[in-house]
């Protein structure tokens, strides 16, 4: 039974006379699907209820960090340990930084070193900085429909919300920002030994998401992330991993793992801060140790590294380090990705199935989706019917084509078939 969205819209109506767009983040507007944003009361485990009641089986997961799901009992009492008996930030060192800066070297080969921010976006417009001063070069590579956070300079053919509102370089970034940045199609070796032909010696640093997540879910071609890292090592350009959304989350440690890369710096949220704020960006010693206080170029924080947020994020990793959990991960998501492709097949519709892990995405297109114009052929009419379709059988998706849905380890087999079923339905009904 669906109780409607009337409190939900009498919500948004109030929060849009005080917060621009009624949202704190744009996508969470439901603006490209042409629905009203649900207002949560509160989540728990792999369910969340809005405030007219509703539950829903969650598949954004805060779009990401949510890994064990809502109010993770581990979670939970670490914070409130570290409430009780600490307090919520001292802006000065603490062990439990430490701490899980320890975690995050020991997961990832090639990080030395790791400061903690308060943000991915933060963590990459650092690691771009630190780039930067550590080559004395201005250019930096992107890749088109890659996501990096809202820095000026990374807001150019970006994925995500900016990708979805159709803003593919926001108004405010001064030409002169994003002069400097060169965007490159993904997957795509050849346009970018071009590039590199021409400009290598001035390219400061290239920043990829290994698995881009912010265009849909779109995996490495194989020997793309390879590629990459011998033309940067060849220009002794510094190569970024921008994992704040699948460090943690394709395996322990991140994609680096998985496919066997080692980048120069790694850019990290989402998962190591287990729903509080945080980021963090590291590497090579050598590069590290330009960042102040040990080096010249500036970064800090007034809230980074504070107890709660690192808590979070120490007792996340702890879970996560059990042996099985990202076998498990895949067993669900695995099991999710099948009974889509057969509610497609079974609906008659040709739809394009992109995994990596408990990242998952469904483009309503037959064509293969490899880069950003591919993605983009999706028909995101179709995706918008089948969203609401979804939304109002309680299924949770991200409001738009050009996001991942991700498993959480708290999904049951039963809450994973009940999507299946109303994905069976919803294809239906749209086609
Ligand atoms: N990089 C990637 C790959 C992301 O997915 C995101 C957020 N979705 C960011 C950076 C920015 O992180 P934040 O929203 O925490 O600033």
């Amino acid at each position: 039974m669906h109780n409607g969205f009337t409190k939900s819209a009498s919500l948004y109506g109030e929060a849009s006379r005080f917060i621009p767009g009624g949202v704190n983040s744009p996508v969470r507007a439901f603006k490209s699907v042409g629905a009203t944003p649900v207002f949560i009361k509160n989540g728990d485990g792999a369910v969340i209820t809005d405030v007219d009641g509703n539950t829903y089986i969650d598949y954004v997961g805060s779009w990401g960090p949510l890994i064990l799901g809502h109010r993770h009992p581990a979670v939970v009492q670490a914070l409130e340990k570290c409430l009780r008996t600490m307090g919520t930030s001292f802006g000065a060192p603490t062990e439990l930084e430490t701490e899980l800066a320890r975690l995050i070297v020991e997961a990832l080969p090639a990080m030395d070193m790791v400061r903690l921010v308060n943000s991915g976006t933060e963590a990459t417009m650092s690691a771009i900085r630190l780039a930067r001063g550590y080559t004395g070069r201005h250019k930096v590579v992107k890749f088109a429909g890659c996501y990096h956070g809202h820095a000026d300079f990374l807001l150019i053919k970006a994925g995500s919300g900016a990708l979805t509102l159709g803003v593919p370089t926001s108004p405010g970034v001064p030409p002169s920002t994003a002069e400097h940045t060169i965007t490159a199609p993904f997957n795509d070796l050849t346009t970018l030994k071009e590039i590199f032909n021409q400009i290598g010696e001035e390219i400061a640093a290239v920043i990829v998401e290994p698995v881009p997540g912010n265009m849909g879910v779109v995996p490495p071609a194989p020997g793309f992330l390879a590629g990459l890292r011998d033309l940067t090592r060849e220009y002794e350009t510094v190569l970024i991993f921008d994992e704040v959304m699948t460090g943690f989350r394709v395996t322990y440690g991140g994609a680096q793992v998985l496919y066997d890369i080692e980048p120069d710096l790694t850019c990290l949220g989402k998962v190591i801060g287990g729903g509080l704020p945080v980021g963090a960006y590291g590497g090579k010693k050598e590069i590290m140790a330009q960042v102040s206080p040990a080096g010249p170029v500036y970064q800090a924080g007034t809230l980074s590294g504070n107890p709660l947020a690192v808590t979070a994020g120490i007792a996340t990793l702890q879970e996560l380090k059990q042996p099985g959990i990202y076998d498990e991960l895949e067993a669900k998501s695995a099991r999710l990705d099948a009974g889509l492709k057969e509610a497609a097949a079974a609906a008659d519709l040709e739809l394009t199935f992109n995994r990596v892990g408990s990242m998952l995405c469904m483009f309503f297109t037959g064509e293969p989706v490899t880069d950003f114009d591919s993605a983009c052929r999706s028909d995101t009419e179709q995706f918008a019917r089948y969203f609401k379709a979804m939304l109002e059988k309680g299924i949770y998706l991200a409001p738009s084509q050009f996001e991942a849905a991700f498993m959480s380890l708290t999904h049951t087999t039963e809450q994973i078939d009940r999507t299946i079923e109303a994905a069976h339905a919803s294809l239906k009904e749209i086609r």
